[in-house]
């Protein structure tokens, strides 16, 4: 499981997006624009049209998906098994 922000893929926002592929993240962060500008945002405008753009021209798609593949790959994979539990054991 990795996390990126919306900002990291070339969004406008901090929304932070879960994914454990690449693939998915790509999804997902697509998701969230048209979620973002279905609620009446404004500022994700942009982000979709460059989307739009993107998946007409390979070009250009390959560029984002070259970027995007290397902010992935440097973030820490992040486990769930390594999330501490938040169980607290009250000192006597
Ligand atoms: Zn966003």
């Amino acid at each position: 499981m990795k996390k990126m922000t919306c900002r990291q893929m070339g969004g406008p926002c901090d929304a932070v997006i879960e994914a454990a592929t690449p693939e998915e993240m790509m999804s997902k962060g697509g998701q969230h624009i048209t979620d973002m500008l279905a609620q009446g945002d404004t500022t994700h405008q942009e982000a979709k049209q460059m989307m739009d753009e993107a998946q007409q021209d390979p070009a250009k798609m390959e560029a984002w998906r070259n970027q995007f593949m290397q902010t992935y790959n440097s973030l820490p994979e992040e486990g769930e098994s390594e999330a501490m539990p938040a169980e607290e054991t009250p000192a006597v």
